[in-house]
């Protein structure tokens, strides 16, 4: 169920509960009060005109009858006081009284006593009885003639005629609403229901507006709550009035400002972490002289590129090579001096290595090279032309009579076994060079 439908039907609800409450106490507290008004002042009026009528007549025994009673009352009710109800049309009910009473074993009710009312009756049917309590008017409960039960005399005011008592009257009976009280009656009914629709509507309008602004306010949050899981974590909601959802909508806000704010700084740091990170690998795999690889690298990455050669039976070369004399070119120089050669060595070959080629400074004044794709006759070629390339190296630039060359071994067959057993193979090799007179590249023939 929406919101909108949710504070509709709540406000609808209390709405309507209030005006139930409201207007039904207020339409029965009315009723009631005017209900006891009206038979307080009836009473009274009953009570005067008994009074009046055994006053002129004596006592009713004496009177001309009970039509003789209402014919007074007719005269004393035109004489005194407006008209309370249609007569012609309560005329016309009479008989139709009498008959049902008739049949429900009734005595009809005495004229003036019936549930319709005549012209000048009071609005209601009054219980009369004599000195004795006989009833002489029984409003249709008693009979005539009958002794009146002593619950009904408590209640029963006494007629007097210059100070003796020719009878009671009880206020016991039925009344019968007039015209003017019905109308009366159905205009505050008319005026609750008024006020329930005017709730209703009411309500309907209010739920409308309210849930109009708090949803707009939610949806924006909830909006702005789907971006940042998307990952826009900074998003701005707009502010409406002072409430609570206001409230809530400035919290989000801050909030997410902070969230956006402490991401950023997440980020840079952690960029900065991978730079220093990467700066790390790289040192850990670099040599700090010459800025080649390092021994522990060339291993792994040898171990590699062997793998791929056994696999896919792709030729690989490997070599090494190792400054001749160079202990002496240290004691000759200077350590420094050496220092610059190896720069510069590792220089010459990083320059004249293809992407796929692997070259590191494998230690002291020893490198290693692994060629992939490389077939044995062309890497000889290679290392012959590295070989010549650091021998015609202007060297006396560095020091008028230094020179520096470079024995190299090759191996080239992965039947070896493993990278470390070809790097031994031509290790071998190497030491032949050296053997051999130094300054030139030995390599396997198959
Ligand atoms: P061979 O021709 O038989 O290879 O003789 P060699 O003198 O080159 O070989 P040897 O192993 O006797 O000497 C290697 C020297 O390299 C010893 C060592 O002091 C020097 N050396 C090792 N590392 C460095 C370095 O980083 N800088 C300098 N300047 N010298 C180094
Ligand atoms: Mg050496
Ligand atoms: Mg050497």
């Amino acid at each position: 169920m929406s919101l909108r439908t949710k504070f509709m039907l709540a406000l609808l609800l209390t709405g309507l509960a209030a005006v139930a409450m409201v207007g039904g106490l207020a339409y029965v507290g009315m009723t009631k009060k005017v209900d006891g008004l009206r038979r307080e002042r009836a009473a009274e009026q009953f009570h005067e005109a008994v009074t009046a009528y055994m006053q002129k007549y004596g006592d009713w025994q004496a009177s001309p009858g009970k039509d003789g009673f209402d014919q007074f009352m007719a005269e004393r009710q035109v004489g005194s006081r407006p008209v309370l109800s249609d007569g012609a049309q309560d005329e016309q009910r009479r008989p139709e009284d009498e008959r049902r009473a008739r049949e429900e074993g009734r005595r009809p009710p005495p004229p003036g006593q019936g549930p319709a009312r005549r012209l000048g009756e009071p609005p209601f049917r009054f219980i009369l009885a004599d000195q004795d309590y006989r009833v002489l008017l029984g409003a249709g409960v008693y009979e005539h003639g009958e002794p009146l039960p002593e619950a009904a005399r408590k209640d029963a005011r006494v007629v007097k005629v210059n100070g003796r008592i020719v009878g009671y009257v009880s206020p016991e009976g039925v009344i019968t609403p007039s015209k003017q009280e019905l109308q009366y009656l159905a205009a505050m009914r008319e005026a609750l229901w008024y006020g329930v629709s005017g709730a209703a509507l009411l309500a309907v309008v209010l739920g409308v507006l309210l849930s109009r602004s708090l949803g707009r306010t939610l949806s924006h949050l909830t909006g702005a709550v789907r971006a940042m899981h998307g990952g826009s974590l900074l998003q701005r909601v707009p502010v409406e009035g002072k409430d609570e959802v206001a409230e809530l909508a400035v919290a989000f806000n801050a909030m997410s400002e902070q969230l956006a704010r402490t991401h950023e700084e997440l980020q840079e740091s952690h960029q900065t972490i991978l730079v220093q990170a990467e700066q790390m690998r790289e040192l850990s795999v670099r040599d700090a002289l010459t800025k080649l690889h390092n021994r522990r690298h060339f291993d792994e990455q040898a171990n590699t590129l062997f793998s791929h050669a056994v696999r896919h039976k792709r030729p690989l070369a490997m070599v090494i090579g190792d400054i001749d004399h160079f202990k002496r070119i240290n004691d000759t120089f200077s350590h420094a001096t050496g220092d610059v050669v190896l720069r510069q060595v590792g220089e010459i070959l990083r320059s004249h290595m293809r992407l796929s080629d692997l070259v590191a400074r494998y230690g002291g004044e020893e490198f290693v090279i692994a060629f992939p794709e490389t077939e044995l006759p062309q890497a000889a070629a290679l290392c012959d032309k590295l070989r010549n390339l650091i021998e015609s190296f202007p060297w006396h630039q560095v020091h008028p009579e230094l020179k520096v060359t470079m024995s190299m071994g090759v191996y080239a067959d992965v039947a070896a076994g493993t990278a470390e057993a070809m790097l031994q193979k031509a290790d071998a090799l190497l030491y032949r060079a050296k053997e051999t007179g130094r300054n030139r590249v030995c390599f396997a023939v198959a």
